[in-house]
């Protein structure tokens, strides 16, 4: 826990709304380990939460207001609305993932008898595909249910609360691993989850002498959500060429696919560009597949091969890296005590996802960090992070 933080909290909690509680809520941001752009391709992802999220406390209020406080965003103040109020699209500010968790819940039919004075504070940096906005969106709903009694809500609802929040409230069409993983996470374990069918296996992940190493390369790209769209158009492509050959006539996604499939009928695919796009979701699938059972035998060295595999495929042949992320993964392999390093997230910037050895993390942190800044002029982030619990209540 981060202690520092919450003891602000609380007194900011304490200064602004005039409540002391030994009750704070946190919800996780995530990493997703390997299983990169699978998720709309009918394969499975691998995520895990993480010891960095978001904290939160709620109290409840005599009128039908809502307040809201962001401890990272003091200049925005406190952003205040009547329960009738709430509305999707209504503001772009960062209260909307809040506010659209209310939203939804009253869509879903649940009433809210009053007001509730609500604050925040997070330590993942935001808006670099830790899924700050997930681990704020759980967060809110895991202290509604506490302090509105909707106990038929279960973690599940959580995540699809948040999700369902950030689709229609705030109008982005995100999936849902992000906000089960907030959810659902669970300590020294990673969530081996098919986003289709919500169908999931909490996964052991011994590290031993190994932790996770998250790095922020600090950029931005806008290409993002265009690349997307334009990434899902091409495999939705590459599925229907396939979809023409007899023997495949039946397959309703890119990753029911083997690669031996893959390989004997790919030349069904008339554009080659679908076709590598295809081939990344196809081979991703599998490895995430083996990656499970790498873990599952304990071979931390076969896991971080398929991250290293993983990373390669996602910059040659689905194209979605750039330069500064492909220099922090090749200075990062180059250390001495690193199991595996790839791009996590949706790309073009963002964060890399390390192995490494625990002894070796400062080393590393130190010679990447240094030389990123003689490259490209700019600071990276580092985060030591272990798979950690999902969404709960600390009492302190
Ligand atoms: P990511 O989810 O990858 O971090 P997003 O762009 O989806 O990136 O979400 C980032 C946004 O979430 C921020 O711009 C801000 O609006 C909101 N946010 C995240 N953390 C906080 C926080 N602690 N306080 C207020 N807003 C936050
Ligand atoms: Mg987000």
């Amino acid at each position: 826990m981060n202690t520092g933080l919450v003891e602000t909290l609380q007194e900011r909690f304490h200064e602004l709304y005039g409540v002391t509680d030994n009750k704070v809520f946190f919800a996780p941001g995530r990493v997703n380990l390997i299983g990169e752009h699978t998720d709309y391709n009918g394969g499975h992802v691998f995520p895990c939460a993480l010891s960095v999220g978001t904290y939160g406390m709620i109290s409840p209020r005599n009128d039908d207001k809502i307040r809201m406080y962001s401890v990272n965003l003091p200049d925005s103040g406190v952003i205040d609305l009547s329960l009738q109020e709430l509305c999707p699209r209504r503001t772009h500010k960062w209260s909307q993932y809040p506010e659209g968790v209310f939203w939804s819940l009253i869509q879903k039919g649940f009433s809210f008898a009053h007001g509730a004075d609500l604050m925040f504070a997070g330590d993942v940096p935001a808006g670099s595909g830790l899924s700050s906005s997930a681990s704020i969106e759980v967060l809110t709903c895991l202290m509604i249910r506490e302090v509105y009694g909707f106990s038929t809500l279960g973690n599940v609802d959580l995540a699809l609360t948040g999700q369902n929040a950030e689709n229609e409230y705030c109008g982005m069409q995100c999936g849902i691993m992000d906000q089960f993983a907030s959810a659902m996470g669970k300590a020294e374990h990673a969530i081996y989850l098919n986003t289709e069918t919500l169908e999931y296996t909490l996964v052991p992940i011994h590290l031993g002498e190994y932790e996770l190493l998250i790095t922020n390369s600090n950029v931005k790209h806008s290409l993002v959500s265009s690349a997307y769209n334009d990434r899902r158009r091409e495999c939705a492509e590459a599925l229907s060429d396939l979809q023409k050959v007899p023997a495949l006539a039946g397959t309703g996604h890119l990753c029911e696919l083997t690669g031996e499939q893959f390989e004997k009928y790919q030349h069904a695919i008339t554009d080659p560009v679908n076709r590598i796009r295809a081939k990344h979701a196809v081979y991703e699938n599998e490895r995430t597949i083996k990656a499970v059972q790498a873990l599952q035998n304990d071979d931390l060295t076969a896991f971080g091969r398929l991250m290293n595999e993983s990373h390669i495929s996602l910059r040659d042949d689905y194209e979605v890296s750039c330069e500064e992320i492909d220099f922090l993964v090749a200075e990062t392999l180059k250390m001495e005590g690193v199991a595996g390093s790839r791009i996590t997230g949706g790309g073009f910037g963002g964060c890399t996802v390390s192995i490494v050895r625990k002894d070796q993390a400062q080393k590393i942190i130190s010679a990447v960090g240094e030389n990123y800044l003689n490259q490209f002029g700019k600071e990276a982030g580092f985060y030591r992070v272990m798979p950690e619990d999902g969404a709960h209540v600390i009492f302190i």
